[in-house]
């Protein structure tokens, strides 16, 4: 049977060559073109010690956001600033069935901080939630994509029944930062699968001002969770 495998991934990839999850060239062998793999704005190495964020005075060890709000989390990384090409390509595996974007972006997320990730000793790998009726209609939670595969690569357990989103909300980039708070307050709750954690990485694609993970945050520590870290795909810029 794996002659016929091999012909059907064969025919499917010179119907569907894999493309670059950034600029959409065709590509082989590689998770991205060898252009946008030089011109990716990355976070870097000076970021804020709360969200990952890139900051540009290296005395300093937050950001202008963490000095402002308070965060329930522990801490985060990020692999990408929040430019233009990766908005494009965020929307693309958020809304146009990209799917296998999350190979690129979770090993990407692992290259970079795998130290850290195993610094922070978590048990469990978990996606920050979709409403169920939106996960349905929608087909996938790109969260949960990211989840799996990071999962896969840091060997450690995703957890995907455990945190759950029981409020419907409004996509977080449509509001102004005080309905942003009330869009997602309470709006996570804990499904008990009958197993205690102490840390969890929670995983999502974008970081804007990390209520949505203060919020997951929130319900994980109320059950008991000890510590909460998170990694993401991307980030806006810091102050
Ligand atoms: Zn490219
Ligand atoms: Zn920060």
């Amino acid at each position: 049977m794996d002659i016929f495998r091999d012909i059907f991934k064969n025919v499917a990839e010179l119907m569907y060559p894999p493309r670059c999850p950034i600029c959409e060239d065709i590509i082989k062998d590689k998770p991205v073109c060898e252009k946008c793999k030089k011109s990716l704005n990355y976070v870097g190495s000076v970021r804020c010690l709360k969200c990952g964020k890139a900051i540009t005075d290296d005395e300093r060890e937050y950001c202008g956001d963490c000095q402002k709000r308070k965060h329930l989390f522990e801490s985060g990384v990020a692999v990408f600033q929040y430019d233009d090409r990766i908005k494009g390509s965020m929307y693309r595996f958020k809304y146009k069935n990209r799917r296998e974007y999350a190979t690129f972006y979770a090993g990407e997320i692992v290259r970079l901080y795998r130290k850290l990730i195993e610094q922070y000793g978590v048990e469990a790998v978990v996606p920050v939630p979709m409403y169920e009726k939106k996960r349905r209609i929608r087909g996938y939670n790109q969260a949960e994509l990211l989840a799996k595969e990071l999962s896969k690569l840091l060997k450690i357990p995703m957890i995907d029944n455990f945190l759950i989103r029981s409020k419907m909300t409004i996509p977080q980039k449509e509001l102004s930062d005080t309905q942003r708070i009330n869009n997602v307050k309470n709006a996570f709750q804990i499904r008990d699968i009958g197993v205690k954690y102490n840390k969890i990485l929670l995983v999502d694609d974008i970081y804007t001002t990390g209520i949505t993970l203060d919020e997951c945050t929130k319900a994980l520590k109320a059950f008991g969770v000890k510590e909460v870290y998170f990694a993401v795909v991307c980030i806006g810029k810091g102050s």
